[in-house]
This record gives C-alpha cells, structure tokens and sequence, in this order.
C-alpha cells in the first residue's frame, strides 16, 4: 500500500493506470475508518483493478461553529484498516495543495443542496460537491461508493455526476450498523454511554415507521408523529427535522408514495446525528 499526498502525483498514477486500461476505484472519506467505511473499501477491491481510499476532512464542508478541529483523526489507524482491506493508495492530501491561496471555484448542485440537512448547513453541500469533483478530477475513478448513510450526499453526486456528464460510475452502498440497530459514524464516539443509549432512539423509530407501513398506514402525519414520539420518548433527544419525501427530487411528500425516504437528523447532547430508511 502506498501513500500519496500531492494531487499531481496522484493524477500522474491515475492517468498512467487508465492508459494501460485498468479500472480504478475510489472511496472518498474524512478518515476516523470504520466498518462502515471498510464495507464501501471491500467492494471497491471487488469492483477494480485498483483501489483507492482518499482521506481528507475538508474544511469546506464545515461551517464556523461546526467540529472540524475535534474531527476525530488517526492516520496511523486508519493506515492499518487500509491495510486490513488491500487499499492500493491512501491519497492524503494536504488542505493548502486541494486549496491554495488563489482558489475560487465552488460546485453547487443548487436544489437538492436545499432540502434536508442543507436547511441547517447551507453551504455545507457545496463544500461537498466541489471537494468530491476535485477527487474525481485528480484520481479518476471509473467508480467512486458513496454510502447511504449519507443519502443526500449521495443523490447530490449522483447529481452532479450527471448534470456533468462525469464518466463515473457511482455505486450507492447499504448503511451499516451496530448490532443494536445504530448507524455507525465516526460521530459516535462523542456520545457519552447514556447518549448512546438515548441515540438507538432513533434507528428504532425508523423501523417504528416502516411497521406502520406495513399495517397499512398511509398518513404521513401519522408517520411523521410516531417517529417524533419515539424519539422523545428519551428526552436525550432533540429533533432538527424529520422529513419524509421522494428518494430522488428529496420533495417532501404530503400524501405517501413507496418507496419513500424517511430521513433524521437531531442532536443527542451536542452530538448531531443522521440517519434514514427507504419506507417500502
Ligand atoms: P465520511 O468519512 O463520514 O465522510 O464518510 C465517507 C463515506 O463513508 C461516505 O460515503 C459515507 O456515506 C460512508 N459511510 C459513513 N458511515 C457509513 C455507514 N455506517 N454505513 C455505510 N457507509 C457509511
């Protein structure tokens, strides 16, 4: 496994590895790896000749008053789960050559960015989508994964990847979880053991939904209020929004059309979480 950090050496690789007609894939992270990251890299290797991980917490997608200095990282960590799952490269660059001081240009995919967490982190999309094009530009994948634990970013890319006419396979890869139902995220480990009690509050009332689906609800008020009450039933909990919409357009949904997105976002202490399902 090697270590590249300037993009030019890494377009360099790339572009020698495509003109020989071998496939690249990449998985984009903010490095603190876990099983959910490791599931994106495992396909990765199946699906390529060559499997690239970049790590980068991208000081675009943070706004001021966000973590992006008590971001957990540990390189030396996550250089053996690299390892543990046969990562060709690890790009880790570094934020003054992905940004130098005369940089300007900032991607938007305008309307997607608006809905779900883009309410409470408005350019946190655009940080996003211009940090992921400059990947794609510098390791040309032919397939990047993208897990639907982050499912807005996720159709945002899929987004941009087709509003640009990328030459890039995106593959969406399932969320992972705890054996108790939460999603992992590397957020996680900010909770204390009584917030990460509270915090199974909220793949419960996910699965809350789908059984009401499946008796035969159709109200998404009825819906929407059931997710809240189980999420308050905690009282650790405060919600930022639960939206129910369409897994594509991401357009609330006022009366229920399967499959459906249900999607969550709170903070449990000063912890702010997501987490979703697609009601079928
Ligand atoms: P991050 O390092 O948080 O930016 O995540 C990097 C990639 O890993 C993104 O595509 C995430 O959606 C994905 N990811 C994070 N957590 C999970 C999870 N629990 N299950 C599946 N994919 C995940």
């Amino acid at each position: 496994m090697k270590i590249v950090e300037t993009p030019l050496e890494m377009q360099e690789w790339a572009l020698k590895k495509r003109g020989q007609g071998e496939k690249i894939a990449l998985v984009p992270t903010m490095g603190a790896l876990h099983e959910g990251h490791l599931s994106l890299l495992k396909e990765g290797k199946r699906l390529a000749d060559h499997l690239v991980l970049s790590i980068f917490v991208n000081p675009l997608q943070f706004a001021p008053d966000e973590d992006f200095k008590e971001y957990p990282r540990n390189l030396d960590a996550d250089l053996k789960k690299a390892e543990s799952c046969h990562v060709d490269i690890v790009f880790y660059p570094k934020a003054k050559d992905l940004y130098p001081k005369d940089f300007q240009i900032s991607v938007a995919v305008d309307i997607l960015s608006q809905f779900l967490c883009g309410q409470r982190r408005p350019e946190h999309f655009k940080g996003v989508v211009t940090v992921v094009l400059k990947l794609f530009n510098i390791v040309q994948p032919h397939v990047a994964l993208f897990g639907q634990k982050d499912y807005q970013q996720l159709r945002i890319v899929q987004q941009m990847v087709q509003d640009l006419n990328l030459p890039i396979q995106i593959k969406p890869m399932p969320i992972v979880r705890e054996d108790d139902g939460l999603a992992i995220s590397s957020r996680n480990r900010y909770l204390s053991p009584a917030e990460r009690q509270a915090a199974l509050s909220i793949s419960l009332s996910l699965a809350k939904a789908q059984r009401l689906v499946d008796e035969g609800t159709e109200n998404v008020e009825a819906i929407l209020k059931a997710v809240s009450a189980t999420l308050y039933e905690t009282k650790k909990v405060k919600i930022d929004y639960i939206t129910l919409c369409d897994p594509k357009s991401l357009e609330s949904l006022s009366h229920l059309k399967l499959p459906a997105l249900l999607a969550i976002a709170c903070f449990i202490g000063t912890t702010r979480l997501i987490d979703n399902c697609i009601l079928r």
